[in-house]
């Protein structure tokens, strides 16, 4: 599953965006950014949670 960046992350842990593998941590309820290597078409996908 991938979120589109502008949306809200679904919950807390670390997600990598689907282009570039570029692995985040975002917080539930956090508005996803756009990928900092401006990946166009990237979306976010949840790879694992954590606290
Ligand atoms: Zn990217």
């Amino acid at each position: 599953m991938a979120d589109q960046p502008g949306t809200q992350a679904p919950q807390t842990g670390i997600y990598w965006c689907s282009v570039c593998k570029l692995p985040v941590k975002f917080k539930a309820g956090e508005t996803l950014p756009t990928c900092k290597n401006l990946c166009g078409r990237g979306k976010w996908e949840f790879v694992r949670a954590e606290k």
